[in-house]
């Protein structure tokens, strides 16, 4: 996959370069290439920002160097991205989509108060958000989307590294997870964790997954037990 990042801060994306995406890159299943909108700036300063029309406090990017940095990336295969606190909340689905589509991702960051519409009509496929709240740019953004991405890239987890399960994978939060030793500060392992009996494990890790579940996220709790239903109240009413 190809993912193309537009920003006026491209040594931001140096996070980009550790651990599993590193390893990616390297072996070419991911290829990440920033493109720094300022050098489009038609501007004498290299400018990319102006004053609001109507007023008001803080810059807009103006769309001339968005336009031609987005044009200069963009190719049939391309899906267009901007990173806003007024898109879509992105969602684990919305990443595994994406993943899939066969399309090369542009990614578009905003910084000040954001870009001209102008570019959003003309250029944008769709305008996602990481959630509700609002940061000082779409670097953070974009880094958290291509990395829930990559993680779906066919080859870029190792075998020691999964999507199948964990938590949203089957709609709810992930069990509890432990590692050696055995106790730690007086605290121990569940036993049924070392009973070698996986039907028991499975059992107890789906039990755990609906109360974490139930207690932190009601809202998948209740979507799940809508569509499985809770084998545990079924047994406890028998
Ligand atoms: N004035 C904008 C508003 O009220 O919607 C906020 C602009 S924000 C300070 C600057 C840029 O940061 C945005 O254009 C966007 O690219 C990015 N950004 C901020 N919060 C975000 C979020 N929650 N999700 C995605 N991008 C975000």
């Amino acid at each position: 996959m190809r993912i193309d990042i537009l920003t006026i801060f491209p040594e931001m994306f140096d996070a980009l370069n550790y651990s599993i995406l590193s390893r990616a890159q390297k072996s070419k299943l991911l290829e990440i290439k920033t493109t720094n909108i300022r050098d489009f700036s038609l501007d004498n300063n290299k400018r990319c920002d102006d004053y609001s029309y109507g007023g008001g406090a803080g810059m807009i990017m103006t769309p001339q160097p968005l336009f031609d940095a987005i044009s200069s990336v963009k190719t049939d295969r391309s899906h267009i991205i901007f990173m806003s606190p007024k898109g879509k909340t992105l969602t684990q689905q919305r990443v595994e989509e994406l993943a899939k589509m066969d399309k090369d991702l542009v990614v578009v960051c905003g910084h000040y108060e954001g870009i001209d519409e102008r570019i959003i009509e003309l250029l944008v496929d769709e305008e996602l958000s990481i959630g509700d709240y609002v940061l000082t740019g779409g670097e953070l953004p974009a880094m958290v989307l291509i990395d829930a991405v990559s993680r779906y890239v066919p080859g870029v987890l190792g075998n020691d590294d999964t999507t199948e399960i964990e938590t949203f994978s089957n709609g709810l939060l992930e069990y509890p997870q432990y590692t050696r030793p055995y106790e730690f500060k007086g605290l121990t392992v569940p036993d049924i964790l070392l009973s070698g009996d996986h039907k028991k494990v499975d059992a107890w890790r789906l039990e755990k997954s609906l109360e974490a579940t139930k207690e932190r996220r009601p809202d998948l709790y209740e979507k799940y037990i809508l569509e499985h239903g809770n084998p545990f109240e079924k047994k406890r009413k028998k």
